[in-house]
């Protein structure tokens, strides 16, 4: 029997990049006090904040709300209210939505839903069915997806009043961002990349990633261990190949070298730290039709809104 490298009881799990034997009790502990110690070292929530966290359901923001449930209790006057974004995507989102729920009201953690639908007129469904009849899928499904997600989780986090907006990236998530970031040649992107977005702008609600230093496999076998819900449905749109090859790339290289992971994360830390002129780089506009922070004039998710409602007015030329 192998041993817990702390307490000698049965180890349940293995940590290839630092060599530790953990048992259950340990591993929880564990990740807990690490997501911890990410908070701290990057400055990510104070006592005072108003944390919406992004709760879509699935282990991850599951496991994200339960941490933070958690160390909420050392910083008694932080407050989370859990968001979560219904696409609309038929025979997907209806079971997380239900896991969602129950484990906010087991952990009497105010809960709020905002859809597509609501926000802006359209399920996500009917966005991809409108752009592939007209040919206009140039890019993946969750590319549009992406653009209408972060657009209704920056207006549900004003909505509950939230003073930051955590999402549950993992250090898997993260590492292949980076990458793709690099591949892509997309400097700008690469350099927002990282456990805290910034207040970029008066509209924007800074965004923190507490998960960022949790590899997705031990997110699984927290979230097991804790009993959460197992989300099984999965997305009839899931189709990010250079995400999936990223992934597989990185999977591969980790087999090797347990660490290559986490050096992603702290190669990128210090190329944003030796970039001083980051901030004129990013200054960002208000969207001339909504307000909400944008690049351009405006912003992508009103850009995609416009060429569906032209559609749906038949004024759209081609
Ligand atoms: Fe959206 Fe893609 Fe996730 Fe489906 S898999 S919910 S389309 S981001
Ligand atoms: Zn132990
Ligand atoms: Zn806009």
């Amino acid at each position: 029997m192998t041993k817990c490298f702390y307490c000698r009881n049965q180890a349940v799990t293995f940590r290839p990049y630092s060599g530790e034997y953990l048992c259950k009790s340990c591993f929880l502990k564990s990740v807990e006090r690490k997501v911890q110690r990410t908070i701290n070292k990057y400055s990510l929530l104070e006592e005072t904040d108003i944390v919406a966290v992004a709760v879509s359901g699935g282990k991850d923001s599951l496991t994200l709300l339960t941490i933070l449930n958690k160390l909420e209790r050392h910083f008694h006057e932080t407050k989370l209210i859990a968001v979560t974004i219904d696409e609309g995507i038929k025979n997907y989102r209806e079971e997380s939505l239900k896991f969602a729920e129950s484990v906010a009201s087991k952990l009497k953690i105010p809960h709020k839903v905002y859809s597509f639908k609501k926000l802006f007129g359209y399920d996500f469904d009917e966005v991809i069915s409108i752009l592939r009849e007209h040919g206009l899928d140039e890019s993946s499904p969750c590319s549009y997806c992406g653009i209408l997600r972060r657009a209704a989780l920056n207006i549900a986090a004003k909505d509950v009043g939230a003073t930051k907006l955590a999402t549950a990236h993992n250090l898997d998530d993260e590492a292949q961002t980076v990458i793709m970031n690099f591949l892509r040649a997309d400097y700008i992107r690469a350099l927002r990349t990282g456990p805290r977005l910034e207040k970029i702008h008066a509209g924007f609600i800074p965004r923190v990633k507490p998960l960022i230093e949790i590899p997705e496999r031990e997110i699984i076998l927290y979230a097991y261990f804790s009993n959460l819900p197992l989300h099984t449905q999965t997305c009839p749109y899931a189709q990010d190949a250079f995400r999936n090859d990223v992934r597989a790339f990185l999977n591969k290289m980790e087999l090797t070298r347990p660490e290559v992971k986490y050096n992603i994360l702290r190669i990128n830390d210090r190329l944003r730290s030796v970039y001083t002129c980051l901030e004129r780089e990013l200054d960002l506009n208000t969207c001339i039709v909504c307000g909400e922070p944008t690049a351009q004039e405006l912003c992508k998710k009103c850009e995609l809104l416009k060429i569906l409602d032209e559609i749906r007015a038949g004024t759209r030329k081609t």
